[in-house]
């Protein structure tokens, strides 16, 4: 984790959880972060489309220390684009975050680098927040051309975006083959990767970015992935769909980022 950058862990709750369920968890959330507050890791939930009402609308309520994010955006403002969902609409639903280029979005709905480009414009261009993700299938791995492959997703996703927006936005290393089945990738490929992120985005200057990583994070290896994986925080898939599991890793980042915080001082 980086020495001053506070800590971030996301919820990608996908297409699981129907309103009900997703407000049952909203308040377990609720509950626990009143009792065990997180003292510095910045925390986002991203439900499907058809709870984020309900959810946005219980954070406000019972005022959970939680932004709410959408897992995906359609970039165009409005008109004949059946099934998908603007980025006014998701403001005025009170979203704050959104989800850019999810391997699952490239690879499932066709969503090529430019389409990326162009909703990564449009969110923050709109003054959300965006969570870029890139990663590598287990092939590119395989041959060793992660860096390249990344740097090239990165490099389509932010030309031309006019600076003042940079703040905007996070980049989520999240390998395809780490995504759902159980494999996190090492702390050095993650150190090795969030380096290499850090270099390019250097580079690009775009310097305040927070890196993530994502793939099959849990309340195990949370710790070890923020201490020497050199990752601002997390996505999270399927351990954010449980309060107890979600909460270990927010408290993992919480606890890293603290110890490093007395360190400096
Ligand atoms: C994700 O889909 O963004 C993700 C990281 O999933 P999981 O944690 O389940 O691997």
């Amino acid at each position: 984790m980086s020495n001053s950058r506070k800590p971030l862990v996301i919820g990608n709750w996908k297409m699981n959880l129907d309103f009900v369920e997703s407000v049952h968890l909203g308040q377990q959330l609720g509950v626990r972060l009143k009792n065990r507050p997180a003292e510095h890791t910045e925390i986002v939930v991203a439900p499907p489309f058809v709870d984020l009402r309900s959810v946005a609308s219980i954070v406000d309520s019972e005022r959970i220390p939680v932004a709410v994010g959408a897992q995906h955006v359609n970039p165009h403002e409005n008109g004949a684009h059946t099934g998908e969902v603007s980025i006014s609409m998701l403001q005025r639903l009170g979203v704050t975050w959104v989800l850019v280029g999810h391997s699952e979005r490239r690879a499932l709905y066709a969503m090529d680098d430019d389409v990326v480009a162009a909703t990564l414009r449009a969110v923050v261009r709109s003054g959300l927040r965006a969570v870029l993700c890139v990663g590598e299938a287990l092939d590119v791995r395989e041959d060793e051309e992660q860096d390249r492959f990344v740097e090239a997703q990165l490099v389509h996703a932010l030309r031309g975006l006019d600076p003042k927006y940079h703040e905007l936005v996070t980049v989520a290393y999240e390998p395809i083959w780490a995504i759902g089945t159980g494999r996190t990738a090492s702390t050095e490929q993650v150190a090795s990767m969030s380096g290499h992120l850090r270099r390019v985005l250097g580079r690009l200057l775009v310097v305040e970015s927070r890196v993530l990583y994502g793939g099959s994070v849990n309340a195990e290896n949370a710790a070890s992935l923020v201490a020497e994986g050199g990752v601002d925080g997390f996505l999270v898939g399927g351990a954010s769909l449980k309060a107890d599991s979600f909460l270990a890793i927010i408290q993992a980042c919480d606890d890293c980022y603290a110890l490093m915080a007395n360190r400096r001082s």
